[in-house]
């Protein structure tokens, strides 16, 4: 049967800038391949960023978009007998702007798509199918274009022409990349063939354009970018850069603007209204609305379970000293889906949802009357100054007091372009190897998040190098902790845990490894914000005592027996320090294994000994850091795991 499901998986699909003046841009779709075609619907929904903690549970939500695949979410679809190529894209290691980092193409009529699977053996599936199903057609390319078409020309061969020949043999029998694991029962699936609409001619994704809207004001810092004014819209123009896209304002002004300061302009993205806060947990709403202290007050978040929503609403009158409520948006479980928090009132959307119950407590103990949001919901960091921008000179920094010193040298507090606040670490002669680290730095700027101290730039023309970050106003953790021991909440313990746990999901995900997790590598915001620091820096030591695993420096208490053993770092390494750090939090600054020797603890640790349960952790938080602590990496769980448990103790713990 030709409608019979060979694969189908929600993928990444890059634009295919037919018109010269179309986006590039990467967007999530559905897609299904049959004997005759390899069609592609409408990806996740808008809420993409709470859903992407459920990869796990993937095959529930290509269910629910299932449900979903009707006609009008039809985007594209290949007839399968005109495909003249399939291959992995050869990359070389370059940044891919996506989730995704698993490229293959799809190259027929006059046309390439470029996919992006989320791992190999995916890829590997995919490729592996399509080129069965399209071995007896006619029009096999004998040469073909390995790398990908970007900026006008083929990567490969630099040719200019979209049509120009391909620059290496094709094999379409060849062997791809490698061995595959066998597939997980997830990864494939055999499943009745979708309702398929009636036309079957070649129907292709039109470009929309995409327009957001400002959720910060941003002040152009060359003349390539473009100023952003909160709340107005603009439209996108390229999105070849993940943190810095190309946009147009209504004045027809086009400049780069930094992606995180914007939002899509679809009513279920819940970014541009004031009452959402991304990233808050129970304790930190709980905070919040009790410092405001105002009757009604509210706040939508984020709960523990992906993808869903809690509204937390703040009462003064409420019984047996419960100020604070916390109302689990509920979701009906027909498509489409309608949202509500007492049973008979029923709506669209959530803002929907909220702007009734802002007139009407209708189920609630009062009506959600003030809106309560962050004050340190200020703009966040940027990728760097500017689009493209690494190299800061160092005449448009201004050095203020000392802040501390450590491995590399003196770090300061500082201004660029007598504005911004920043720390400029100078690094000392002879303590780095600077070269490397150069041309790491590019890399290392594209690395943003919230809870990840930002790297905005070097100065490397002169000596000493600078390396100018985000600035953390209460500097670093572990004295954070020991100067205020007794006094924190083991509620607020847990969601610094949190904050750095974030942090390192989003190093994972993008295959980093820190080499050096520890409270001393995480710095304090004003806000009280935890984020990870110094990020693969351990590389570019040049201390003996530091990088040899018998060296004094070395940080033995914080690493596993891979490393103690074989330096073999891994994201896996990377967890057996966040139980570390995660009893340094719990002990308010304690040193591990206090009374032994580095020597001793790797004995100790090999033989299977392990850091005692801190008081302040109860038993469900210490068994957490017992995981992180399991002999075999593999064993170990991975941040995305860890952030899920750490969130549903944050929600459930009293
Ligand atoms: P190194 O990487 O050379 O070992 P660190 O990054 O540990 O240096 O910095 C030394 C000290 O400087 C930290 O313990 C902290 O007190 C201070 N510090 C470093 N970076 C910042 C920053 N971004 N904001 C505020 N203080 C900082």
């Amino acid at each position: 049967m030709n409608s019979e499901i060979i694969l189908e998986e929600i993928l990444i699909k890059r634009s295919q800038q037919k018109k010269r003046t179309s986006p590039l841009n990467y967007k999530e779709r559905l897609f299904v391949l049959t004997k005759s075609r390899l069609t592609y619907y409408e990806g996740r929904s808008e809420k993409k960023q709470q859903i992407d903690g459920m990869r796990q549970r993937k095959m529930t939500v290509i269910h629910k978009k299932r449900q979903m695949i009707q006609k009008k979410n039809k985007k594209g679809s290949v007839d399968i007998t005109k495909v003249k190529c399939v291959e992995v894209v050869k990359n070389n290691g370059a940044f891919i702007p996506c989730q995704n980092k698993y490229p293959f193409q799809v190259v027929y009529d006059s046309n390439t798509l470029y996919i992006f699977a989320p791992s190999s053996d995916s890829r590997y599936q995919w490729v592996k199918n399509l080129k069965e199903e399209i071995k007896s057609n006619n029009h096999i390319l004998a040469k073909y274009h390995p790398h990908f078409w970007t900026e006008g020309s083929y990567q490969c061969c630099r040719q200019t022409e979209k049509l120009a020949p391909g620059c290496e043999e094709y094999n379409l029998f060849g062997d791809i990349t490698r061995k595959p694991l066998p597939p997980t029962p997830n990864e494939i699936k055999l499943r009745p063939p979708p309702p398929l609409p009636p036309d079957e001619d070649e129907q292709e994704e039109e470009e929309d354009e995409e327009v957001v809207i400002a959720m910060f004001d941003f002040c152009a810092a060359e003349p390539h970018d473009l100023d952003l004014v909160k709340g107005e819209e603009y439209i996108i123009l390229e999105k070849k850069d993940i943190h810095w896209w190309r946009a147009r304002n209504h004045h027809g002004m086009e400049g780069y603007i930094p992606s995180n300061y914007v939002t899509g302009k679809k009513s279920n993205n819940l970014d541009q209204f004031e009452w959402y806060s991304r990233n808050l947990n129970r304790n930190k709403a709980e905070q919040l609305l009790k410092n405001e202290n105002k009757e009604g007050g509210f706040i939508v978040r984020d709960s523990s379970q992906p993808g869903t929503f809690t509204v937390s609403l703040y009462t003064k009158f409420g019984r047996e000293g419960l100020s604070v409520r916390h109302y689990h948006i509920k979701e009906t479980a027909a498509f489409p889906k309608q949202y509500y928090l007492a049973e008979k009132h029923v709506f669209n959307s959530i803002p929907e949802m909220i702007d009734y119950h802002q007139h009407n407590a209708a189920g609630l103990v009062t009506r959600l009357r003030y809106p309560v949001y962050p004050k340190s919901r200020s703009a966040p960091t940027t990728a760097g100054f500017s689009y493209d921008k690494w190299e800061i000179n160092p005449s448009e920094l201004t050095f203020m007091k000392e802040l501390g010193s450590g491995l590399f040298g003196v770090v300061r507090l500082g201004k660029w372009r007598a504005q911004y606040k920043v720390a400029i670490k100078a690094i000392r002669e002879g303590a780095m190897s600077e070269e490397d680290f150069i041309e790491e730095a590019k890399v290392m700027m594209k690395l943003m998040h919230p809870k990840l101290v930002q790297l905005y730039g070097v100065c490397t023309q002169g000596r000493p190098i600078y390396i100018v970050t985000e600035f953390m106003e209460h500097g670093c953790l572990l004295n954070y902790l020991r100067q205020r021991r007794g006094q924190c909440h083991k509620d607020t313990l847990l969601t610094m845990c949190q904050d750095v746990c974030e942090g390192m999901k989003y190093l994972e995900q993008n295959s980093f490894i820190h080499r050096d997790l520890a409270a001393r590598n995480c710095l304090v915001n004003e806000a009280g914000v935890v984020k990870v620091s110094d990020f693969g820096m351990a590389r570019y030591v040049l201390d003996d005592q530091y990088t040899s695993s018998s060296g004094a420096k070395f940080p033995v208490k914080w690493s596993p027996p891979e490393v103690f053993n074989y330096s073999k770092f891994s994201s896996k390494s990377d967890v057996w320090s966040f139980g570390v750090l995660m009893w340094e939090v719990f002990t308010e600054g304690k040193m591990p294994f206090e009374t032994n020797s580095n020597f001793e603890v790797v004995t100790m640790v090999s033989q299977g000994h392990r850091l005692y349960r801190p008081k302040l952790a109860s038993n469900t938080v210490y068994q957490v850091m017992m995981r992180c602590w399991y002999e075999k990496p593999e064993g170990r769980p991975t941040f995305l795991t860890l952030l899920q448990t750490i969130a549903e103790i944050a929600e459930n713990e009293d």
